[in-house]
């Protein structure tokens, strides 16, 4: 089975996919590639395959990614059929955080077998204090992602659930409850 989780960013989804893989050891992380610099304590091979546009641009032609989008100006994210693999083959459900419409795409190929989530924030203003809270981007990329969440909020009539992160303890609880449900 597969869980996928998308959301503008800075609406918690970490928060919230790293909470539930907290609860569960019956769930595995499909560890993303990206073009993008590490952030933070971000590590190679955990958060992220960190790949240069040349490696990004190899394996798409050689077709290593199930899906894959630019999905910052010149920014590149994809998920690797080899996760997938690597994570069925340990017994575990897979977990994605992709963007929205990769979220969409992959609830399109898994049918069925997928739950898909949208997190919404509560309103975009809160997005934006969110991400200024969070001190992990410039000014200029805060506001690339704020100005991209209206256009992202219009995904969620295709997700099978939205769990509006407001009070976090609640949003948390939502999640472990609808993941709960789906996997029994
Ligand atoms: P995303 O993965 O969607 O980009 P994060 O999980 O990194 O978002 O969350 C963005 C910031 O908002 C983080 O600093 C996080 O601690 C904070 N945050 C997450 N959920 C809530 C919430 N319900 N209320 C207030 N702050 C939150
Ligand atoms: P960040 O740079 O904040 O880690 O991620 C930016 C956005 O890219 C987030 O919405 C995240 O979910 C998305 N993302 C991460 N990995 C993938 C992926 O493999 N595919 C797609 N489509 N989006 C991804």
């Amino acid at each position: 089975m597969v869980l996928i989780f998308s959301a503008p960013s800075g609406a918690g989804k970490s928060t919230l996919v790293n909470h539930l893989l907290a609860q569960r050891d019956d769930l595995e992380f499909s560890i993303s590639a990206t073009t993008r610099a590490p952030r933070g304590q971000e590590q190679d091979g955990r958060e992220y395959y960190f790949l240069t546009p040349e490696e990004f641009e190899r394996r798409i032609a050689a077709g290593e990614f199930l899906e894959y989008e630019n999905v910052y100006a010149g920014t590149w994210y994809g998920t690797l059929r080899s996760e997938i693999e690597r994570i069925e083959q340990a017994g575990h459900h897979v977990v994605f955080d992709v963007d929205v419409q990769g979220g969409a795409h992959l609830k399109q190929l898994f049918g069925d077998k997928a739950r898909a989530f949208f997190i919404a924030p509560p309103s975009v203003e809160e997005l934006r204090k969110r991400l200024i809270g969070r001190a992990t981007d410039s000014p200029e990329k805060i506001e690339e992602r704020v100005a991209k969440a209206a256009q992202e909020l219009t995904f969620a009539p295709r997700f099978d659930r939205v769990i509006v992160n407001d009070d976090l303890a609640q949003a948390e609880a939502e999640v472990e409850r609808e993941v709960r449900d789906f996997l029994s």
